[in-house]
């Protein structure tokens, strides 16, 4: 018997909003190590402060992956799919990415040449404000580090998983139009190389398909669906914007 699944049932959404929990202690423990940063001694300090928050991205990521591998493992009990399969957990992401993406958050930190034309506005700012921007930028890199590795888990065990067909994005209402764009493309199948595309602060998730399953998108998916056929899709080039406009008009939030 064919059953539906859909981006806005309930396990998915417990699924999002625990994944998200995560990242609200995360971010309590990364904001924890700034500390560790020690204006009179950035140079010495920034790097170990660098390296304190891998560490918390490790421990995080594979805390992710175990969420994305309970609700895959309970999803497939509740589509009634039988014979084994054991959820590969996502590894964490390799190191030199995870120090690329803090080399960035704190690049305005050091120390320029005022005098410098290359000196930007931002890097011309007192050294606090400097910190405090570098601070929520580190908050955000790690948040997405550690999400993406429980949605990674989701989709490679649906890749590998001979009886999971699909995979979905699940976004909140709350979500940003760029997500719910994405969202409205429904089941995502495992033949397809469609990437998840997810950016800093995103907390969508991955919803799998089983055999027996169908598809179909939540109420709240199609409307977004709707809207964006009628006064994005024929925008060429301007879609996201004519999106984004459109769920404003029609009382989506946020208004982003
Ligand atoms: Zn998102």
């Amino acid at each position: 018997m064919t059953t539906r699944v859909s981006d806005g049932e309930a396990a998915a959404d417990r699924n999002r909003r625990a994944q998200r929990g995560l990242t609200r202690l995360l971010v309590r423990d990364v904001r924890g190590l700034r500390r560790l940063i020690i204006p009179s001694r950035l140079q010495e300090s920034v790097p170990q402060w660098m390296h304190a928050v891998r560490a918390l991205v490790d421990q995080y990521g594979a805390a992710s992956a175990a969420l994305g591998a309970d609700y895959y493992e309970a999803e497939r009990l509740a589509a009634r799919v039988t014979g084994r399969f054991t959820v590969p957990l996502a590894p964490p992401p390799p190191v030199e990415q995870v120090t690329a993406s803090l080399r960035w958050a704190v690049k305005d930190v050091w120390e320029r040449d005022p005098g410098d034309p290359a000196t930007t506005p931002a890097q011309r700012e007192p050294l606090t404000v400097r910190l405090e921007q570098a601070e929520k930028k580190t908050e955000a890199v790690a948040q997405k580090l550690v999400a993406d590795q429980g949605r990674d888990t989701v989709r490679e065990a649906v890749r590998q998983d001979r009886l999971a067909t699909a995979w979905a994005r699940s976004a909140a209402l709350a979500a940003c139009a760029f997500c719910k764009m994405l969202a409205t493309r429904g089941a995502v199948y495992k033949q397809d190389t469609a990437d998840f595309q997810s950016h800093d602060g995103c907390h969508c998730g991955v919803v799998p398909v089983f055999r027996g399953q169908r598809f179909e998108l939540s109420d709240h998916a199609r409307e977004w669906e709707r809207l964006y056929r009628e006064f994005a899709a024929p925008h060429s080039g301007d879609q996201l914007r004519r999106f984004r406009r459109a769920l404003a008009d029609h009382g989506h939030l946020p208004v982003l």
